[in-house]
């Protein structure tokens, strides 16, 4: 068991209350680690850091940021063993799961950095007495507070790309996952990163989250997380008229038409529904299925369901982890325990031991049902019978979330007509809800967010547009 420090200003630091919080491993419920528990001190510390690095950080050459990010994304491939193990360890990630994350981590890394090197202003040709144009800025300094769940990615987009852009970045990792985010400070540090440009702060969400939102030399908030946290996050942001984007929860369909390979859906069903145990923003939750196919898939999905090894999370077989904690059990316990009581049919799982919860499928669940309109965020779906694309579009939409959404049909006018339609910030065809892809925008709409991650979209978020004009002849004036 270690005891970790804080990374503020280039320096590793206790809090300045000197006191830590416990990481547990999910799976075996142990000690994993000690972790400094910052305050609304360490929060200004944090932020001085920032603050005070941002002005050489936005003057340093794009080509020389990108290399400190490449240099980053080649340490953290050379050191896949050692992310995997914090990542299985302190989050309950297979194996299959964690391999995955940090090659897509990898990935965005290098897509950030040189995004970075392509941030782009226009000019407009309207008045041939000036040259006008556009000029993008770095933000300034940036709060990245990031999720539990794929921690290592999701913190990731945040920090590669706002460091891409010239800010400098205060990542505050979830407490479910604190030692993912300091290995991120001591990637960078590796990796040649100037004292400052990048802190991790860890401790309370609320508490440094509040402390650093309400600092006044906080330039942009960049959260992933629930729906009710961001809320919070940007009423608090907004106050302080400070920009935000926010990726938050999801309630997701996957719709399966009747024309649709049934032995493709299911897989493609099961594996966006339970990959890293339902506890993804993308997972399926809600499988809208046209009725005259909803007997053989449901059992062909129930009999896949009921086999997907559980488990050890380090084991290479294992396809579902632990769930993070006891609350998160007893929340998903709560779900499938209301929905059975209120009628549900459980096809398979509902049962569970420590904190490894049976993957779950519901049938006949109602709008009563916490389940019907609540996320989950575990292994839980629920199959939705509908008559034909109309009433599955009804259905899909019926949800105050619009983060993901799958179709899987061979029709291609019904594709086009659920692709146009779903109100969903990412919809995918002949897929399941889950993908992701650095150049791509990732986020939602509805209570799933604001804003966009990843690519263009991020450097956009992350820079600010100033008008610049030049005269080339003096301007006509009225005296
Ligand atoms: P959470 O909302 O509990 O915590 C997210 C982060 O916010 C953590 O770092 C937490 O410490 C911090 N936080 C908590 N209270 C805060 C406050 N008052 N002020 C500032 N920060 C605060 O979420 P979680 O349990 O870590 O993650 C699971 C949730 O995240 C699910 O709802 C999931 O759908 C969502 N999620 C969304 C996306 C996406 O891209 N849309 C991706 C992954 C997860």
């Amino acid at each position: 068991m270690k005891t970790y420090q804080m990374f503020i200003g280039g320096q590793w630091t206790d809090a300045v209350s000197g006191e830590t919080f416990d990481d547990l491993n999910p799976y075996s419920g142990e000690l994993y680690a000690k972790v400094a528990k910052g305050d609304a001190q360490d929060a200004d510390r944090a932020m001085a850091a920032a603050f005070e690095a941002r002005q050489e950080w936005a003057a340093t050459p794009a080509v020389n940021r990108a290399q400190v990010l490449n240099k980053a994304a080649r340490i953290l491939e050379e050191s896949t063993p050692e992310f995997a193990d914090v990542l299985t360890q302190e989050g309950g990630g297979s194996v299959g799961k964690v391999m995955f994350e940090i090659s897509q981590t990898v990935d965005l890394i290098e897509t950030a950095a040189a995004d970075g090197k392509r941030i782009l202003g226009e000019t407009f040709h309207n008045d041939p007495t000036k040259i006008s144009m556009t000029i993008r800025k770095p933000r300034g300094t940036v709060v990245a507070i990031s999720p539990w769940n794929f921690p290592l990615v999701l913190s990731m987009y945040k920090v590669a790309y706002g460091l891409a852009t010239g800010n400098t970045v205060i990542l505050k990792p979830a407490s479910e996952s604190p030692v993912i985010g300091l290995k991120i400070g001591e990637l960078f540090e590796r990796a040649g990163l100037p004292a400052g440009v990048l802190n991790v702060v860890t401790g309370p969400g609320s508490v440094l989250g509040d402390a650093l939102i309400d600092d006044d030399r906080c330039s942009f908030v960049a959260i992933t997380g629930e729906t009710v946290t961001g809320r919070h996050v940007a009423q608090r942001a907004a106050a302080k008229l400070t920009p935000y984007t926010l990726e938050l929860g999801g309630k997701n369909p996957l719709i399966v038409l009747a024309d649709a390979d049934i032995e493709y859906a299911v897989k493609s069903t099961a594996f966006s529904a339970y990959l890293h145990q339902g506890e993804i923003c993308m997972s399926a939750d809600r499988i809208i299925v046209e009725e005259s196919i909803v007997g053989p898939f449901s059992e062909a999905l129930a009999g896949l369901v009921s086999h997907l090894p559980a488990g050890d999370p380090s084991l290479p077989t294992t396809f579902i982890g632990p769930v993070i904690s006891d609350n998160q059990v007893q929340k998903i316990d709560g779900h499938v325990k209301d929905a059975v009581d209120k009628g549900a049919e459980l096809l398979t799982g509902g049962t569970y031991e420590g904190r490894l919860y049976q993957p779950t499928l519901l049938a006949n669940i109602t709008p009563e049902m916490k389940i019907y309109y609540e996320e989950t965020f575990g292994p839980v779906a629920s199959i939705i019978p509908v008559k034909d694309e109309k009433e599955a579009l009804k259905v899909a939409n019926d949800t105050t979330y619009g983060l993901s959404a799958g179709v899987i049909t061979k029709d291609l006018e019904k594709a086009i007509f659920l692709g146009e339609g779903l109100e969903a910030g990412m919809v995918h065809v002949n897929d399941g809800c889950i993908d992701a892809d650095a150049c791509c925008p990732f986020g939602g709409c509805k209570g799933s967010g604001i804003g966009r991650e990843g690519g263009r979209y991020s450097v956009e978020e992350l820079t600010q547009v100033t008008w610049l004009t030049i005269q080339k002849t003096k301007r006509q004036l009225p005296f």
